[in-house]
């Protein structure tokens, strides 16, 4: 039975007072015809609006990646920015809805931008199953979700695996945290029938310095005629971590 709607607004509205919906972005109450972010923390998001997708800073520094063809993001991440709260939300507080919505949003905001032109599969980097287990779905596979519902762009789940974590890196040298990045990724047994000789594109919540990315570049690339594409959310501004030529050591090393 359908309610009424004026009921349906009125029971909504109850609802609100009692249990009120919070903007993933600033923690302030959302009016009722709101979705997970209010109108003020959706205009502020930082978006990053080069969309230089061949010849941005990261894919210049990773160019030896003949398989790469593209690497983009959304927003920026920054301590405490909006982006970095609705990550947060999205996945410490169990809000997967929240990630389909985020990924519909970017998708919807760069469909015409030209990164997706051509990507016939959606590859969310994943996680452990341990670390699935634990917090109960996989962000990266929420945030591709909603962008194959604006895209029309199978997400494949089914050729990477995570074999396992990196270790908390905050104690770690530089020479250290390229160690401790590779072989993070492999592929299954089926990876060569799911995603050779197609275009696929890799997609995380968030990339610092990029080494979980890059691990899943390299496990992906052995795969015959495979084209790549990697796509954040959201990323830390390059020279907020390092400077270009630590980038090139790390990545040439
Ligand atoms: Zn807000």
């Amino acid at each position: 039975m359908q309610l009424p709607e004026n009921l349906k607004i009125g029971c909504e509205s109850v609802l609100d007072l009692l249990l009120p919906r919070m903007c993933s972005g600033c923690g302030r109450p959302l009016a009722r015809t709101e979705q997970f972010v209010c109108p003020r923390c959706l205009m502020q998001l930082d978006r990053d609006t080069e969309w230089d997708w061949q010849n941005n800073r990261r894919i210049l520094l990773w160019r030896e990646h003949k398989a790469l063809q593209r690497m983009g993001a959304f927003a920026f991440f920054r301590r405490k920015s909006i982006a970095a709260n609705m990550v947060h939300e999205l996945k410490y507080h169990g809000q997967h809805n929240l990630g389909v919505w985020m990924g519909r949003l970017a998708a919807t905001e760069l469909r015409d931008s030209g990164l997706f032109d051509g990507v016939e599969r959606l590859v969310p980097i994943p996680l452990t199953w341990r670390r699935r287990l634990h917090r109960g779905f996989n962000q990266a596979e929420r945030i591709a979700a909603g962008m194959s519902q604006v895209l029309d762009i199978p997400v494949e789940t089914g050729a990477l695996r995570r074999l396992r974590n990196r270790e908390s890196q905050t104690h770690f040298t530089l020479h250290q945290r390229v160690d401790n990045a590779s072989n993070i990724f492999g592929l299954t047994k089926n990876a060569g029938q799911l995603a050779a000789n197609k275009h696929v594109m890799l997609v995380d919540d968030v990339m610092t310095t990029g080494t979980t990315m890059l691990s899943a570049i390299q496990a992906m690339e052995t795969l015959p005629g495979i084209r790549l594409s990697a796509f954040a959310w959201s990323w830390v501004h390059l020279p907020e971590i390092l400077t270009i030529d630590t980038c090139r050591y790390r990545v040439n090393r």
